[in-house]
């Protein structure tokens, strides 16, 4: 799914200025029900690219094939995990009352993650998601354990839950 950020479209553009009014960016966001925006599992805000940025960017990002490599590493990753679990394959289908048990998180992690609840007044759906969010990153990474950069990591992707937009 995608969607502009305020009625004109320039809300965050590098170089054009959103012409709306104050207030108006908020009520257009929160036109998107919450209870919609907790079942998508990462809010990413993407910014125009200029053809110049395009083109160095190639160069230095990683390629597609080094991407692809990773994804089937965590795919095996969480096909192990799930084998005896019937009808689950990935972390993204984990029921709400196996996640505390698959997707543990140390005190630091813990910390992090009720600071994030409470400031981006975050829902328990959604704090279930950033837990299997953070889950597949760390299985990306081939960490182990839940570290908090995977869990940081996992809280930048709720963007469109905080309630300063466009405030
Ligand atoms: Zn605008």
């Amino acid at each position: 799914m995608a969607t502009h950020l305020c009625p004109c479209g320039y809300y965050n553009h590098p170089d054009r200025d959103c012409v709306c009014a104050p207030g108006v960016v908020n009520r257009y966001l929160s036109k998107i029900s919450g209870p919609l925006l907790d079942r998508i599992d990462i809010h990413i805000e993407v910014t125009p690219v200029s053809f110049d940025e395009l083109t160095a960017r190639k160069r230095s990002s990683e390629n597609s094939a080094d991407v692809r490599k990773r994804v089937m590493v965590a795919r095996e990753i969480q096909q192990k995990r799930y084998a005896d679990s019937e009808g689950i394959y990935c972390n993204a289908q984990l029921p709400s009352n196996r996640v505390q048990e698959v997707c543990e998180i140390d005190s630091a992690g813990a910390t992090l993650l009720k600071t994030a609840m409470q400031r981006l007044n975050l829902s328990a759906r959604a704090y279930d998601r950033i837990l299997k969010v953070s889950r597949t990153i760390a299985d990306m990474a081939g960490s182990e354990n839940i570290k908090v950069e995977h869990l940081a990591e996992a809280i930048h992707y709720r963007s469109l839950d905080r309630e300063n937009w466009g405030g």
